[in-house]
């Protein structure tokens, strides 16, 4: 099987998010059948309700697998299972989030895995970083993400700087 290009959404909010998240993108680069072929800068942004909790962290990257798509949603899985040691509150909050956003141009429907990701077409912390991660890029359905991300650029959404200490 030829590798199929893949993009991937990290979040965390919790226990030092941007380490989380910056482990997590060392971590994809070393699945079995995959490489790394690029990851987004990392963004920041406020949690809606209680503000005593980290902001938000996501990043978006891109792979390059032979796994098939359930081989690889295990292998995300696996690698959410090692990052969430805490799970202070059951209704949110976790140390790491991986979804599996895009794999080639494949629309898959199964309870386990929907891809395209339901929401990410919605979601500015997934097509902000998408979109500069993969201009070019277009969903399934020949939507552009650049176009998509347009509307959902907000302050509120902000670049975490390489040196950023969160
Ligand atoms: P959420 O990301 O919606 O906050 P979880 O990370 O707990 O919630 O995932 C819930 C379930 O979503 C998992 O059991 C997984 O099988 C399913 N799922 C369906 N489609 C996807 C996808 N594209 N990427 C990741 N998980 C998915
Ligand atoms: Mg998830």
């Amino acid at each position: 099987m030829l590798p199929v290009d893949v993009y991937v959404g990290l979040g965390s909010n919790l226990d030092d998010p941007a380490s989380q998240v910056r482990r997590a993108l060392e971590t994809l680069g070393e699945l079995p059948l995959t490489q790394r072929v690029g990851v987004s800068s990392l963004y920041a942004s406020r949690p809606v309700g209680p503000q005593d909790q980290p902001d938000y962290i996501n990043a978006v990257a891109h792979l390059a697998t032979r796994l098939s798509p359930l081989a690889l949603l295990d292998q995300l899985q696996a690698l959410e299972q090692r990052h969430r040691r805490v799970r202070r509150r059951h209704w949110g909050p976790r140390t790491l989030d991986l979804d599996l956003l895009l794999f080639g141009k494949r629309v898959i429907a199964t309870p386990r895995l929907r891809v395209p990701h339901p929401e990410m077409s919605a979601r500015p912390f997934v097509m902000v970083p998408l979109a500069e991660l993969a201009p070019a890029l277009t969903l399934p359905d020949g939507r552009s993400v650049t176009t998509l991300a347009e509307p959902l650029r907000s302050p509120e959404l902000i670049k975490v700087l390489p040196d950023h200490p969160g």
